[in-house]
């Protein structure tokens, strides 16, 4: 998996950099990075039980988590237009691809994309990313941590910025043209 930076990265070549000021005072720019982190939520059941990679790339990582979670959120939020939810979808899934293109060093290789309906793991035969190293599967939680905070990591984001910064400079120098 690429880092969360490269997740907001790209997250953001999709919808558009808020401005600082409207991350604490809308909710537009919370949602979308709320749908750029999403699928590593499931980090969050295994961290409960002393072994956080244990449900790691699991049905989160999967178009129909993506339509799940853009329906949830969009009966919860009536006000977005229709294109603010395509943008949320394409966000979260966003993350499920770009997942597919990094470096995955720990067994089973890849994403579930087509869960529940496929459960094979699908993992891009060319690798963009390199990982982001979050410890081993049955490795507690310090060791996830030493991981986390590791040189290896500082170049993974690194990586990610040097190829995900100009597709953002890209995609605002469009939006802007576009007006
Ligand atoms: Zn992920």
């Amino acid at each position: 998996m690429p880092s969360p930076v490269g997740h907001i990265l790209f997250a953001f070549a999709i919808s558009g950099v808020p401005k600082p000021r409207d991350v604490l005072t809308q909710w537009w720019p919370v949602l979308v990075l709320l749908a750029a982190i999403a699928p590593d939520l499931d980090f969050l059941p295994g961290i409960v039980i002393g072994d956080p990679n244990r449900f790691h790339h699991g049905p989160t990582h999967s178009i129909a988590a993506a339509v799940v979670f853009t329906l949830v959120i969009a009966l919860m939020f009536r006000s977005l237009s229709k294109t603010q939810i395509l943008v949320l979808f394409l966000v979260y899934a966003g993350h499920v691809l770009i997942d597919t293109l990094a470096k995955d060093l720990g067994a089973p290789y890849g994403v579930l994309l087509f869960w529940p309906f496929d459960s094979h793991y699908y993992i891009s035969p060319v690798t963009l990313f390199s990982n982001f190293s979050h410890g081993t599967h049955n490795e507690g939680l310090g060791g996830v941590i030493r991981d986390i905070f590791s040189v290896h990591n500082l170049w993974t984001v690194a990586i990610e910025m040097a190829i995900l910064g100009p597709l953002l400079w890209l995609t605002e120098r469009y939006r802007r043209r576009a007006g």
